[in-house]
C-alpha cells in the first residue's frame, strides 16, 4: 500500500484545518448562543461531528479529529506494539516518532550519544522499522526532544494534536491545542478513529503589564502553579489572554504551556499573535504564517471574552507581569513556590541543603534561542569578572537546530567559558538518565534546574535529591552564587580580582536568530512510498521488546473479597507507580517492566516504599513479587490511592503493569485525568470514594468486594463492601466517570480488545 500520509503540516493541510475551523466555529457559536473562547474555537473546529449539542466542561465527553500525533521513544514503543496488535495497516494521520528519552546524561553530548546508541540500538531499530512500516516520520536519536522538534516543525496555530508525552502541551505556545495522552489513545487515533476527550473546563489567565529585568516566562507558569496547585488545572484547558501575552516570545509561551502539565491541565494555549508569526517565519513556515494571518479571527478568542472574562471561564486568574518577581519552586513538587527574595529565609526555616551540587539548564521546557541567549548574557558578565560557575553546570539543548545555532552564534561558548558541559539534545537528566556516581544513595543534596518536573528520584534516581526549578537566567545566577540562598537581585559576587559586583539582569535577548536557525541534515527519516516489504524488527529473544498478548475479558462476575496490594499514602504519581530511570529501557517489554510496579509508592499501612504485606505468607515483599504470586493463583487485587493518584506523566505503563499483574480496580480519593483514562483503557475499574474520608476506613488485612458490576452504568455509583479482618463489614459507595463506550472497554478487557473485535 503506497504511503499516503504527508508527515508535514503543509500549508494545504493547515488551510483545510482553517476552513473547517471557520465553519464549525460559526455553528458552535450558534449552539452556545454566545461568543467563544479560543479553546472552544479550536475544539469545535475539530469536533468529529457537529450538531446542536452543547457540552458541559468536566462532565461530557466529546469526539475529536486531531491533526497529528507525536510519539517519543519510550511511550512510542507501546503505541507501536499496540498498533501492531490491533492489526491495522497504516497511520491515518501525520505521525512522528522522536528518539529522546533513552539518551543518557553522563559525560557529555557526543560520548553519551555513542553509548546510548549502542545500548538502545534494538529499540531504535524497532521504532525506525515500525515508523517506516506504518508511514510515520522518524526523528533519529540526537535530533532533539519531541516537543522542541514539534514546535520547530509541526505545530501551528489553531491545530489539534495529541502526543504520548505529558508535555505535549508545549505546542500551545504556537497556538495549538496539544494534549498528552496514553499510548492506546494514540494508536486508536493513528488508526483513524475519533479521539475521545472529557470536554474540558476553562481557566482563563489574564496577563497584564510586561516582562522586564530578571523576570522570565518561566516565572509566569511558576506563579500559576503556585495559584492553582498540582491538581488545580485538572480537566481544564488554561487559556492565556490579555495585553501581556504579546510581551512573551513564542518560545516563552511554549515554556508556559509546557509546564501547564504540572498543574494537571489538559493543556494550555495562547492566542495567535505577531510573536508566533515571527517564529513561524524563522522556522521556514512563512506559508503557514500567511494563512494564520488570514484566519486570525479563528485563532483568537472573541473580543467579548477579554472584556468580560468571568462570563466565559470557570475561573480567572490575573497576573501583572510588570510586578511579577522571579520565582523558584520545589523541592519535590512544582507548586511549592516562593519569590527569589523569599528563598533565603525558606532555605533556613526548612533546613534545605544550601550549597547547590549541580545546576542544569535546557530541556524541552527551556532551551530556546531566547533562553540560551539570556543565560549566555549572564555567563558573559561572569567571564568579564573572571569567575566561573561554582558548581557543575549542565546544558541540555532541546534540539540539534538549537544546538547548532547557539554553537554558531556564540552562546554555547559563553556557557562553556564558565564551565558548562553540554549534554546530548535529549531528555537525559530530566527523566532519570542522569548517572551521578559521586553521590551516596541517601545523600541529601540540592540541584537547581530549568526543567518542569521535580518529583523525588525524577532526575538522578536519588529520592533524597532536592530539585528546585527556576528560569534559565536564575539557574545560571545560582550556579555562579553556588548557594540556594543566593539572591542575584541583591547579593554580590566576588570577581577574580577580589572586588565585589552584582549581576546585571540578563540583556533583552532576540527570540529568533538574526541569521536564521541552522538547519541540520540527516536527522530525519521519512517513511518510504511503498511499505509492503518493510519488516518490523523485533528479536523474539529480546529482553526489551515483547509482542503483546490481549488482556482477558471480564468474566461477568463481581469482584469479591480482593486483597489490597497497597494503600498509597500522599503523592503517588506515575513516577511512583512505574518509575523511569533504569526502567525506561524496559518500556517495550511488559513482563520485565512489571517488576517496577508501585516501586515508589509509600504504603500507608507500614510507611514502607514499594513494599506491602503478601496475604499468602504474611511477609513484607515488593509489590511486584506479591502480585506475581497472586497472579499465579489467579487472584485479583486492588490498589487504594490518595488524592490525585496517577498525576504526572501520560505513561500508560502505570496502568498496564498493574493490569498485567492482576489488578482489578484502583480506588482513590481522586484520580489524575490521563491516568484515569489509561486505567479505563486497560480494562481496570477506576473508582473514587464518594466520601474521601472512607479512605481511612480501609485497613491492611481488609478484603474489598465490588458488587453489581453487571449493572455498571454511566453516572451510577458502584457499591463497595469492606470486609474487615474481624469479619465486620462496611458498605461504602464509589464514583466513576465511565461512559457507555468505556464500560465496554472494561467488559472486553481493554479498549484495544474492543478495537480488535470490531
Ligand atoms: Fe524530555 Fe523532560 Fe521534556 Fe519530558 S519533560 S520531554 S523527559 S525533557
Amino acid at each position: 500500500s503506497p504511503h499516503n500520509v504527508n508527515i508535514d503540516s503543509t500549508p494545504e493541510l493547515v488551510s483545510g484545518v482553517y476552513t473547517k475551523l471557520k465553519e464549525n466555529i460559526a455553528k458552535f457559536r450558534n449552539v452556545t448562543g454566545r461568543p467563544l473562547t479560543l479553546t472552544e474555537k479550536i475544539l469545535s473546529g475539530h469536533f468529529n461531528q457537529i450538531d446542536d449539542t452543547n457540552f458541559t466542561g468536566g462532565k461530557d465527553y466529546v469526539f475529536l479529529k486531531p491533526d497529528r500525533v507525536a510519539l517519543q521513544d519510550v511511550t512510542g514503543q507501546m503505541v507501536m506494539l499496540q498498533f501492531m496488535q490491533a492489526e491495522l495497516k497504516q497511520t491515518a494521520l501525520p505521525t512522528t516518532v522522536h528518539c529522546d528519552h533513552l539518551i543518557r546524561a553522563e559525560v557529555q553530548g557526543d560520548v553519551d550519544m555513542k553509548v546510548s546508541l549502542d545500548e538502545n540500538s534494538e529499540v531504535f531499530k524497532f521504532l525506525q522499522s515500525a515508523s517506516a512500516k506504518y508511514g510515520c516520520g522518524f526523528w533519529k536519536p540526537g535530533a532533539g526532544i519531541i516537543h522542541q522538534v514539534v514546535l520547530e516543525n509541526y505545530a501551528f496555530p489553531g491545530g489539534l494534536m495529541i502526543g504520548t508525552d505529558s508535555h505535549t502541551p508545549n505546542a500551545g505556545g504556537l497556538g495549538m491545542i496539544a494534549i498528552g495522552v496514553g499510548g492506546l489513545d494514540a494508536a486508536e487515533t493513528m488508526a483513524g478513529l475519533p479521539w475521545e476527550l472529557l470536554y474540558p473546563k476553562r481557566i482563563g489567565v489574564k496577563l497584564t503589564g510586561k516582562l522586564t529585568g530578571w523576570t522570565a516566562p518561566k516565572d509566569i507558569i511558576l506563579k500559576v502553579a503556585e495559584e492553582l496547585t498540582v491538581s488545580g488545572g485538572t480537566n481544564a484547558i488554561v487559556e492565556y489572554f490579555g495585553p501581556g501575552t504579546k510581551s512573551i516570545s513564542c518560545t516563552g509561551k511554549a515554556t508556559i504551556t509546557n509546564m501547564g502539565a504540572e498543574i494537571g491541565a489538559t493543556c494550555s494555549v495562547f492566542p495567535y499573535d505577531e510573536r508566533m508569526e515571527t517564529y513561524l517565519k524563522y522556522t521556514n513556515r512563512s506559508g503557514i504564517a500567511e494563512l494564520a494571518n488570514q484566519n486570525k479571527e479563528s485563532l483568537i478568542a472573541d473580543p467579548e471574552v477579554e472584556s468580560d472574562p468571568e462570563k466565559f471561564f470557570d475561573r480567572v486568574i490575573e497576573i501583572n507581569l510588570s510586578t511579577l518577581e522571579p520565582h523558584i519552586v520545589g523541592p519535590h513538587t512544582p507548586d511549592l513556590a516562593r519569590s527569589i527574595s523569599e528563598l533565603a529565609d525558606d532555605v533556613k526555616s526548612n533546613d534545605y541543603v544550601d550549597p547547590i551540587s549541580v545546576a542544569l539548564i535546557g530541556s524541552c521546557t527551556n532551551s530556546s534561542y531566547e533562553d540560551m541567549s539570556r543565560a549566555a548574557s549572564l555567563a558573559e558578565q561572569a567571564k568579564q569578572k573572571g569567575i566561573k560557575a561554582k558548581i557543575p553546570l549542565l546544558v541540555t539543548p532541546g534540539s540539534e537546530q538549537i544546538r547548532g545555532t547557539i554553537e554558531r552564534d556564540g552562546q554555547m561558548d559563553s556557557l562553556k567559558d564558565i564551565g558548562a558541559t553540554v549534554l546530548a539534545n535529549a531528555c537525559g537528566p530530566c527523566i532519570g538518565q542522569w548517572n551521578r556516581p559521586e553521590l551516596d544513595k541517601d545523600e541529601q543534596n540540592t540541584i537547581v534546574t530549568t526543567f518542569n518536573r521535580n518529583f523525588p528520584g525524577r532526575n538522578d534516581g536519588h529520592r533524597s535529591t532536592l530539585n528546585f526549578i527556576g528560569s534559565p537566567e536564575m539557574i545560571i545566577a545560582l550556579s555562579l552564587g553556588g548557594k540556594l540562598s543566593f539572591n542575584p537581585l541583591v547579593d554580590e559576587l566576588t570577581a577574580a580580582d577580589g572586588t565585589k559586583f552584582k549581576l546585571e539582569p540578563p540583556k533583552p535577548a532576540p527570540e529568533v536568530p538574526e541569521e536564521g536557525f541552522v538547519r541540520p541534515e540527516g536527522i530525519f527519516v521519512a517513511p518510504p512510498e511503498n511499505t509492503d516489504d518493510v519488516e518490523v524488527i523485533i528479536d523474539p529473544n529480546s529482553k526489551r521488546l515483547q509482542r503483546l498478548e490481549p488482556f482477558s475479558q471480564w468474566d461477568g462476575k463481581d469482584f469479591e473479597e480482593l486483597p489490597i496490594m497497597v494503600k498509597a499514602k500522599g503523592k503517588c504519581t506515575t513516577d511512583h507507580i512505574s518509575p523511569a530511570g533504569a526502567w525506561l529501557s524496559l518500556r517495550g517489554h511488559l513482563d520485565n517492566l512489571s517488576d517496577n510496579m508501585l516501586l515508589g509508592a509509600v504504603n500507608a499501612f507500614n510507611d514502607e516504599v514499594g513494599k506491602g504485606k503478601n496475604v499468602l505468607n504474611n511477609q513484607l515483599e515488593s509489590f511486584s513479587q506479591i502480585a506475581r504470586q497472586y497472579k499465579e493463583k489467579q487472584m485479583r487485587w486492588v490498589i487504594i490511592g490518595d488524592n490525585n493518584y496517577g498525576e504526572g506523566s501520560s505513561r500508560e505503563h502505570a496502568a498496564m503493569t498493574p493490569r498485567y499483574l492482576g489488578c482489578a480496580a484502583v480506588i482513590t480519593k481522586s484520580l489524575a485525568r490521563i491516568h484515569e483514562t489509561n486505567l479505563k483503557k486497560q480494562g481496570l475499574l477506576a473508582l473514587t470514594f464518594d466520601n474521601p474520608d472512607d479512605y481511612e476506613k480501609i485497613l491492611e488485612d481488609d478484603k474489598i468486594s465490588l458488587v453489581d458490576l453487571n449493572g455498571l452504568q454511566p453516572g451510577k455509583q458502584v457499591k463497595c463492601i469492606i470486609t474487615h479482618n474481624d469479619g465486620n463489614k462496611e458498605e461504602i459507595m464509589l464514583n466513576h466517570s465511565y461512559n457507555q463506550a468505556q464500560i465496554e472497554w472494561f467488559k472486553a478487557g481493554s479498549a484495544l480488545n474492543v478495537l480488535r473485535n470490531r
